[in-house]
Order: structure tokens, then C-alpha cells, then sequence
């Protein structure tokens, strides 16, 4: 392909699950020298104040079913901006590589002449097991993860659920809470006991934090009563050990005030 001579960057940047301090430090460098911040509906409040005061804010993302920009509206922006010789950062929810549409913008920069960099970032799955105590991999339990997602289009679910079968796989489901009765449906179908371990956290990485614990044959009930965060589903032998850390606490409380645990 012809490409036409660079002119401008775009950093396309991981801002983790929500807290401050588990963005990168090369994230952080990047937020603070931008002069133009794109950000989807993930990025927190928290993130956003790094940003230099006179540096230009666009949201382009909503959540809960409002009306996000559209993806070509989004790169041509980022395309327009960058064109001014502005400092552009692309700023997305966890790790712009998982469910970030980094391969499309960077795609449509790049095939416009604009150079673009991407700086990870911890993305949900990742925050969750690390806040209630569990792994992803596991020896002798779980020796694959699998992000995967409920949804391929909005409102298709995805079709094939082979990969899920594996007792010896981890799933982390990306954007399936809403799909969460049919989600059981189709591992159990897939071949997936319906008694395989299974959590729903609610906005990881973050102090609003909420676990769900139970089992495949019931993952509608783990999302049922949800409070609007964003929630993924994680799928597999090592859920059975995510808890909230609250018994050691009361470890702790019976150790500080003399008694015996
Ligand atoms: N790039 C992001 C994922 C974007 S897709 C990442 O790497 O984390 C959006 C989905 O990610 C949400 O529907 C939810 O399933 C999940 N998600 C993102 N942030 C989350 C968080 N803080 N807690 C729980 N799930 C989260």
C-alpha cells in the first residue's frame, strides 16, 4: 500500500481498570504530555485528572446503551488532530490490545501517515484475579486462559464455544453480562459442567469492586444485581479460590486485639 509521508503521532494508551496507580508509568508520561485525549467510558475520573489542564478532552465512549461516536468518526478525529501536529493520546479502558480496537485505529493511522505507538495497560481480567486472590493459570488446574467475549456484533452472541469445553481452560469473558443466562446455555452445550467454578466482578481494580461467586449453571444470577460497572466473567477451577480477602481481615482484627485466631 502507498503510504502517504508521516506527519504526527498517536499514542494509543492502556489506562488499566480504573485506579491511578495501576497505569504504567510510560502511560502516565503519556497522559501528561497530551494535548489531545480521546477516552473511551472505561477511563475513570482518576485518570482523566492527570491530564495537563489546557489539554483538549474528547469522550467517545457512553456506557449503558447511550450513543457512543462511531468508530470512523472516532479515527477520523484522531487523524484531524494529529494532522495539527498535536500530542494525541488514544486513551482506552485495561489494555488497548484486548477488546480495544487498537488494530483498526492503528490500521487507519497508519494507513494515513501517522505514526502509532501502544503502551499496554492491566486489563480486567488481570485486575480481577490479582483484587480477590486468584490466578488465571494455575499448575495441574488451569494451564490456558482465554479471553474471549459474549458478543461479536452488538447483539450476536458468539457462535462457537468449543474452546470453552477444556476443563483445564480459564475463560474470561469480556462484555457478557448481559448475555449471561445464554452464556450458561452455550458452555454447558459446548460441553462445560454446570458446576464449574465461576465469578462475576464487578469494576475490578477499583475500591467499588464487587465479587459474585458461584457456578456455570447459574451465571445470570452472579450479574442479576449488578451496579452498573462494567463486569466480566471469569470461568474455571481457579474462580473457586477468589474471595474478597474480608476472612484474613478478621484474621488480622482477632490477631491486633489479642486474641487467637
Ligand atoms: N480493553 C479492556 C476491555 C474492553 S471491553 C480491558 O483490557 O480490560 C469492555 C469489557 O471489559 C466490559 O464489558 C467488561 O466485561 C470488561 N471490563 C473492563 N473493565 C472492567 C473492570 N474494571 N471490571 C470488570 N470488567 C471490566
Amino acid at each position: 500500500m502507498l503510504h502517504e509521508t508521516v506527519v504526527g503521532r498517536v499514542q494509543l494508551v492502556g489506562a488499566g481498570p480504573g485506579a491511578a496507580d495501576l497505569l504504567t508509568l510510560r502511560a502516565l508520561r503519556a497522559i501528561e504530555g497530551a494535548e489531545a485525549l480521546l477516552y473511551d467510558a472505561l477511563v475513570s475520573e482518576e485518570i482523566l485528572a492527570l491530564a495537563p489542564a489546557h489539554c483538549l478532552k474528547i469522550q467517545t465512549g457512553k456506557r449503558a446503551g447511550r450513543t457512543s461516536m462511531k468508530q470512523e468518526t472516532i479515527n477520523r478525529l484522531m487523524l484531524r488532530i494529529a494532522r495539527r501536529g498535536l500530542r494525541v493520546v488514544r486513551l482506552k479502558g485495561g489494555d488497548p490490545s484486548v477488546f480495544g480496537r487498537v488494530g483498526e485505529e492503528a490500521a487507519f493511522l497508519n494507513a494515513h501517515g501517522i505514526e502509532t505507538e501502544v503502551v499496554p495497560g492491566v486489563t480486567a481480567a488481570c485486575a480481577a484475579a490479582a483484587q480477590f486472590n486468584f490466578p488465571l493459570t494455575h499448575r495441574k488446574q488451569a494451564r490456558r486462559v482465554v479471553f474471549t467475549t459474549a458478543r461479536i456484533e452488538a447483539g450476536a452472541l458468539q457462535a462457537d464455544w468449543s474452546a470453552a469445553a477444556d476443563p483445564e481452560t480459564t475463560l474470561a469473558i469480556y462484555m457478557g453480562g448481559g448475555a449471561a443466562e445464554e452464556l450458561s446455555r452455550r458452555l454447558i452445550e459446548a460441553g462445560r459442567s454446570a458446576s464449574t467454578p465461576a465469578v462475576a466482578v464487578e469494576s475490578a481494580g477499583t475500591p467499588a469492586a464487587r465479587l459474585r461467586r458461584g457456578v456455570v449453571g447459574d451465571l445470570a444470577r452472579l450479574v442479576a444485581d449488578g451496579e452498573g460497572g462494567p463486569v466480566l466473567l471469569v470461568i474455571g477451577d481457579v474462580a473457586a479460590l477468589a474471595h474478597t480477602g474480608e476472612v484474613l481481615d478478621e484474621v488480622e482484627e482477632l490477631r491486633s486485639a489479642g486474641g487467637r485466631p
